[in-house]
């Protein structure tokens, strides 16, 4: 058989992130490309990333046991099947991404999972977490991965974690999926930027914290109103899948500390108005991923070897 490295993959709408794993899950190995979208595009420049890893390491591409790749998109991971993953420029249903991947790797065992999924097996590996955890990813949208009984829960149609369209203001806006008020529009890093003072960005999003942290009361409603959902999606998960950990990650996590600290503050808060709450300690449980770490390629080069 093989020497046991793999290749995790992350393939977002502007970059790839690529890993190399060894026999013992350790990154010996990184590297970032900008994304072709398209499906041709998105093929060819996930199949050169593990090239390029591989040979940097001094390994033939055919040793690798397997290539893991995280996409964002409805996802088959019997057959490695992608759907709607607009993102990518890659709108139609059922596009054989793992069949087309493996071609161009020349026989390379692929395997496909939701990015989400990914970064939840990876947060849990990166971060030495146990059997039960969810990995809330606060991006230009919010969903959670869940680890359950050191499994993968994917859900009957790959729906498990979906929790950003759960209505929050049953009089909100209107949200892309047809719903109104969905918590999604309170939550994601967008509604944060569109709010910010310096316009689109992640930059604006740190920008709103010191801001409100310097005393600027406009910057401390936004900051408010975007923790307080977070805690709501943190509460929500808590209560549906009673998980020991929930991770923040996700691009606008990277916020940090002053992330933390509020949604810590708003569930104790909540906690002291109703014993159910305050038994399930939910502020204890929820913790920051690991800043810059590649949780979702790390967890897609984990989902290739079958130890989800
Ligand atoms: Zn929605």
């Amino acid at each position: 058989m093989s020497s046991g490295w793999s290749v995790g993959l992350d393939i977002g709408g502007t970059k790839v992130d690529g890993v190399l794993l060894d026999s013992a899950s350790a990154v010996r190995g990184t590297l970032r490309a900008a994304t072709v979208r398209g499906t041709d595009g998105v093929v060819t420049c996930a199949s050169r990333v593990v090239r390029e890893l591989c040979a940097a390491a001094g390994i033939d591409t055919a040793d690798v046991v397997g290539v893991g790749v995280g996409v964002p998109g409805l996802v088959d991971p019997r057959t490695g099947s992608v759907s709607h993953a607009v993102n990518l420029g890659m709108d139609l249903s059922d596009v054989p991404l793992g069949a087309l991947l493996t071609s161009a790797l020349d026989g390379v065992p692929v395997r496909v999972e939701n990015d989400v999924n990914a970064a939840a097996l990876g947060a849990a590996h990166l971060l030495g977490l146990g059997a039960d955890l969810a990995y809330l990813a606060l991006g230009t949208g919010v969903a959670a991965g869940v680890v359950l009984d050191g499994r993968l829960r994917r859900g009957f149609r790959g729906g498990a974690g979906e929790i950003g369209h759960v209505t929050y203001e049953p009089s909100g806006p209107q949200c892309a999926c047809g719903q109104r008020g969905c918590l999604e529009l309170y939550a994601s890093g967008s509604t944060l930027d569109a709010a910010g003072p310096v316009g689109p960005g992640l930059r604006a999003s740190h920008e709103v914290f010191e801001a409100a942290a310097a005393g600027d009361p406009r910057a401390a409603g936004v900051r408010d109103a975007f923790v307080e959902a977070v805690a709501a999606a943190v509460r929500l998960i808590v209560l549906t899948y009673d998980v020991e950990r929930v991770v923040l990650g996700g691009g606008f996590a990277e916020v940090g500390e002053p992330l933390l600290g509020g949604v810590h503050a708003v569930l104790r808060r909540q906690a002291d108005g109703s014993g159910l709450l305050r038994s399930l300690a939910s502020a204890d449980r929820v913790v920051l991923a690991p800043p810059g770490a590649p949780v979702a390629p790390v967890g897609a080069a984990l989902a290739v070897r079958g130890r989800v």
